[in-house]
């Protein structure tokens, strides 16, 4: 069970092309149909997500070129629901055709098959993987390297990870890896909290990478690799600037107490240097990611949230039903749960 939050860099002309009161803008959001039986609500929430991403819809617009797998083709099957949501004029589409290759492609691994339920943050990141494959047809993931691959030029984090010993120096071999989620534990997120108290909730919104990291490392303690005695920390280094990053929420117990003190606990902020031990790359350095888009899982269902940038409003997502959350101007987090 996971919720899934984006992250993207603040776009130039954010406001530019609103009118007030246009209903025009808010055309292009349709809902994706759920019929009963078909349990497609974590894939619908991934796809709304996906398209609302102004980087994502416009980068994969751009592309046609691909190793395409015909009926099983993930590629394929999503360029036809975003030329939909951008063409039709029924207000719900199926989303029945990416399901159908979703289910194909998984078929041996016995995963999003047809009728079962599933999980929207995996489903979302298997997504972005198979759009990789499609584009650059290479099962090595890490280090990708194409300018048309839109998962890694635009969503991965290059990381390495290795243990430091402050007392003797000695350190671990660096371990290198792309990251197209960041998992975060909701109960490690907790026992962080405390280090916010007594902090306003401006301070605590912009401390929310360094709560992050201080979630992802705290139970990462591991004795010196040269024996000096010491216990050390695991550090991660961010080695580029990715445009889009996504948090995985991971809960511990399908009910939690912890519930409304985590979400209370999000930012609707994101510094990449206070999310990572070290950042090397200048531009990730001073670049501060908002708020555009959430999954969430309640009830055994699963919902979204994702900001429309051209009349700067939350748009909610439920399957069919599409709503406009009460309009703050900027992105921040939605004031219905
Ligand atoms: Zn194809
Ligand atoms: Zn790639
Ligand atoms: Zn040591």
């Amino acid at each position: 069970m996971a919720w899934v939050k984006l992250f993207k860099k603040p776009g130039g002309a954010l406001k530019k092309s609103y009118q007030p009161g246009s209903m025009l803008s808010l055309a292009l959001t349709k809902g994706l149909l759920n019929e009963p039986g078909q349990n497609s609500c974590f894939l619908n929430s991934a796809v709304q997500v996906l398209w609302q991403l102004d980087i994502f819809r416009r980068s994969l617009r751009q592309l046609s070129g691909h190793f395409c797998l015909g009926d099983a083709c993930i590629f394929c099957a999503l360029k036809s629901i975003f030329g939909q949501f951008q063409q039709s004029r029924e207000r719900t589409l199926a989303s029945d055709s990416l399901r159908n290759a979703l289910a194909e492609t998984f078929k041996d691994e016995q995963r999003f098959q047809l009728g079962l339920m599933d999980d929207a943050a995996e489903c979302f990141e298997n997504i972005l993987e198979r759009i990789h494959l499609h584009i650059v047809s290479d099962t090595a993931t890490d280090g990708c390297s194409s300018k048309s691959c839109i998962t890694h030029q635009k969503f991965a984090m290059t990381l390495y990870e290795q243990f430091v010993c402050r007392s003797c120096g000695a350190s671990s071999d660096p371990h290198p890896f792309t990251e197209l989620v960041h998992y975060v534990s909701t109960t490690a997120l907790w026992y962080q909290l405390d280090g916010l108290l007594g902090k306003s909730e401006r301070q605590r919104a912009d401390m929310f990478g360094e709560l992050l990291q201080a979630a992802n490392t705290s139970g990462d303690l591991r004795s010196c690799p040269s024996q000096c005695g010491q216990s050390i920390r695991i550090r991660r280094v961010l080695m580029n600037c990715p445009e889009i990053v996504t948090i995985g929420f991971v809960w511990d117990a399908e009910q939690s107490d912890l519930t409304d003190d985590v979400i209370r606990s999000l930012g609707p902020r994101l510094n990449l240097s206070g999310m990572f031990n070290r950042v090397t790359d200048d531009n990730a350095k001073r670049s501060e990611l908002h708020l555009v888009g959430m999954i969430c899982f309640s009830s055994k269902h699963y919902s979204a949230f994702a900001y429309h940038s051209k009349s700067c409003k939350w748009v909610f997502f439920d399957d069919a039903t599409v709503k406009e959350v009460s309009g703050r101007l900027q992105p921040t987090i939605p004031t219905v749960w």
